[in-house]
């Protein structure tokens, strides 16, 4: 499955956040037989939508998708020169299909800063300058041989043009994500470059940040168009030991409406460009997890190849059809269940059953 990689400076709050993206038992319950590394958090998305459709169907339980967080060891400042931990670490990130930053706001006396101070776009600039280093070393060693290929070889010309615009792109000191050519750019694919990668920024803040919006749209703007989030990790360490109500009181007492690891995980899943569609019946109300864009029949591959294979059709309503109707036989005497075919694009929060040959 597809995963973001967290990274950050040094006393960011890494550990603690990663920590608490892994105390939760959703996997325990839902998979039993999967084998998680010790450096994989793998968080529920929180889907209200999944208790409604339970209500609905009369389903047993709930079943939500996951988002997988992988911890990546310390960013060391010459990550890019290569050197020990550095080849490592960049290997990490390379497997990573998003990269996730941890970025320190919150002020702490008791807490080392690297750099001395508190200053986000410092270290966003540091962090980014590695992984642009290490993009423009990768194209450094392949242009020549992109030179090559494309002198005897029209159709590379292409792959030659995108690599010297990246090239450009980084020497002025942009990430690829952030000038547009993020990883759906085909022509640089082979290359694996690291700053092609989404990114979605995670700013651990205190009290004071996160009922700031001023500032909070500040640092949005500063690194759109990636995703920004902001939460207080030592807070969300704390939310996990709570239960239900503690965990409320909690967080009212700093203003905010739910745990940023809701937030996160929205934000992680959107940022990997994910969706999700729904199945219920009495077993379970379940969403599944597919790639913005895929049609009927890849979704349904994700629960069984089988199903993929034989594809005839799918039932879909929308889930807010279904909510108004109230029942699914309401809903299709509505007229507001369709018969879709194989060139069918899923869209968010369709509630489906397929229909199959095996
Ligand atoms: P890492 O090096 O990035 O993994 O950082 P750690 O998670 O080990 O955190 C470094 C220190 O900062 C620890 O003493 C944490 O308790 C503290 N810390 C982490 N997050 C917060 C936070 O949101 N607020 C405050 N005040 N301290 C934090």
């Amino acid at each position: 499955s597809l995963t973001l990689g967290i990274v950050g400076l040094p006393n960011v709050g890494k550990s603690t956040l990663f920590n608490a993206l892994t105390s939760n038992d959703v996997l325990e319950a839902n998979y039993p037989f999967a084998t998680i590394e010790p450096n994989v958090g793998v968080v529920p998305l929180p889907d209200k939508r999944l208790d409604k459709l339970a209500e609905v169907f009369e389903s047993a339980k709930t079943v939500p998708a996951t988002v997988s967080f992988v911890d990546i060891a310390g960013l060391v400042k010459g990550a890019s020169e290569g050197q020990g931990l550095g080849n490592k670490f960049l290997a990490n990130i390379r497997e990573a299909d998003a990269i996730c930053q941890v970025i320190r706001v919150f002020d702490d006396p008791d807490v080392v800063h690297v750099d001395g101070r508190v200053d986000p776009s410092s270290d966003i600039e540091t962090i980014n300058t590695e992984l642009i280093l290490a993009d423009l070393q990768t194209l450094e060693k392949a242009l020549p041989r992109l030179e090559k290929e494309a002198r005897t070889h029209k159709d590379k010309r292409p792959a030659l043009e995108a690599a010297k615009e990246a090239k450009d792109i980084l020497d002025s000191g942009q990430t690829l994500f952030g000038a547009g050519k993020g990883a759906d750019t085909v022509e640089l694919r082979e290359l694996n470059l690291l700053t092609t990668k989404p990114f979605l920024y995670v700013f651990n803040a205190d009290e004071g940040v996160l009922t700031d919006e001023d500032k909070q749209r500040e640092l949005r703007e500063l690194v759109a168009p990636a995703d920004a989030v902001f939460l207080d990790a030592k807070v969300e360490s704390e939310l996990i030991e709570l239960d239900e109500e503690s965990a409320r009181e909690l967080l009212e007492s700093i203003g905010q409406p739910e745990p940023g690891l809701h937030a996160l995980a929205r934000a992680g899943f959107h940022t990997l460009g994910l969706q999700t569609y729904l199945t219920a019946g009495p077993k379970e109300a379940r969403a599944w997890t597919i790639r913005q864009g895929w049609t009927a029949p890849q979704a349904a591959g994700v629960i069984h190849t089988d199903f993929e294979r034989g594809f005839i059709k799918a039932e879909v309503v929308s889930y807010d059809d279904l909510l108004e109707a109230g029942t699914m036989a309401a809903a299709k005497s509505a007229g507001k269940v369709r018969m879709e075919g194989k060139d069918y694009v899923m869209a968010d929060g369709d509630v489906v059953e397929f229909r199959f040959n095996v």
